[in-house]
């Protein structure tokens, strides 16, 4: 993902004042300080603000912003943007949130809860029959797994973490001009979790997870269309400490048909037929969904009339109750007419083929 801009990050305008800088990012910490907000995203966002305040309060690394953008900060064969981890947020925290402690990083509060897996969006192409009755696919995706070596947990022989004593974070005092403050941090040596392991699992190196590559048999039902999902509940990623799998979800693109078009589980196709047997009617050969039908058109069809097929249209991906099919007819003047053709519309010409109401319409106004 991109780098945002830290003026955006902080919603300020590239000329904006300390003040102004100090008081959105009071604003941001207030709302997204992972002691005040659970959203899974909170801490993300804190930690952007974060490091978005801690150059744009300080004049000579703002300038330096301003002139090489994140570049300024990517050296050290680092993309990570500017290291914010030695920057005093006293004064800003002290008043927000007490002598309580805070936490630079969010998370790590506590030992580290069990969560579920990453969920997983895959697109799947489907041609227009696939969609409208229901097929079979197989999927790889590449994913993860619990590692069984473990179970899990990247380790064996599981004791309390003797630098945290179990909870999975380290408290130190910090002296400021302001007063002290008590900052919590996740400790180093267990990564929060308060255990460390005797030895760590060869298998997984520690992670508790294993890359599978896998192959998935999946059902899709009929009468999916673009834009809908399936969800395949515990298909995803594996989850940490023992939460459950994540979810994959399906969403289909249906391939346009060369001559079905559907409304939702309606079915549209146009019809053609000549200037002959819309004047005289006739019977014609209709492609559907399940085959071949004869439909009746009547003498003095119009081009654009419609026909509705009931029960010929797609079935419903949840309810199986099925749409209908709409025929539009398509009257079709000739542009290629041979000799004797065109002697024959010459002689028709000559009849008054303008008794219709659209005709003496018009010539009211002419
Ligand atoms: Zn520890
Ligand atoms: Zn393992």
């Amino acid at each position: 993902m991109e780098k945002r801009d830290y003026y955006e990050v902080l919603g300020v305008s590239k000329n904006a004042s300390q003040d102004e800088i100090k008081s959105a990012f009071r604003k941001l910490a207030k709302q997204y300080h992972p002691d005040v907000n659970k959203a899974p995203d909170a801490a993300e966002k804190f930690k952007e603000a974060q490091e978005a305040y801690a150059v744009l309060s300080d004049e000579s690394k703002r300038k330096q912003y301003d002139q090489f953008g994140h570049a300024a900060f990517s050296g050290n064969g680092s993309t990570a943007g500017y290291d914010f981890s030695g920057f005093d947020f006293s004064d800003i925290f002290g008043d927000l949130f007490g002598s309580s402690g805070f936490d630079f990083f969010g998370g790590g509060r506590s030992k580290t809860r069990a969560s579920k897996g990453r969920d997983r969006l895959i697109n799947i192409n489907l041609t227009f029959e696939e969609a409208v009755f229901g097929c079979k696919k197989t999927i790889t995706v590449d994913t993860t797994e619990k590692c069984e070596e473990c179970n899990g947990k990247g380790g064996k022989g599981e004791k309390t973490c003797p630098n945290c004593h179990g909870s999975g974070t380290v408290t130190s005092e910090q002296h400021t001009l302001f007063g002290t403050f008590m900052s919590k941090t996740t400790c180093s040596k267990c990564g929060g979790s308060g255990y460390t392991y005797d030895s760590i699992c060869s298998a997984c190196r520690g992670t508790g997870t294993k890359k599978v590559r896998k192959d998935l048999e999946v059902k899709i039902p009929a009468g999916v269309d673009t834009g809908n999902q399936l969800r395949l509940a515990g298909k995803g990623e594996a989850g940490a400490n023992g939460g459950p799998n994540g979810d994959i979800y399906l969403e289909f693109n249906v391939k346009e048909h060369p001559i079905f078009k559907r409304d939702e589980n309606d079915i549209i196709v146009e019809l053609p037929i000549s200037i002959t047997d819309a004047v005289l009617g006739c019977k014609k050969d209709l492609p559907t969904l399940d085959g071949t039908v004869k439909i009746a058109i009547d003498a003095g069809t119009q081009s654009g009339d419609k026909q509705r097929l009931r029960g010929r249209g797609v079935a419903d991906a949840n309810t199986g109750r099925k749409g209908d099919m709409y025929v539009i007819i398509k009257v079709i003047t000739p542009t290629k007419i041979d000799r004797e053709q065109k002697k024959l519309f010459q002689e028709l010409a000559e009849t008054n083929l303008e008794n219709e109401s659209p005709f003496k319409k018009i010539k009211e106004y002419i």
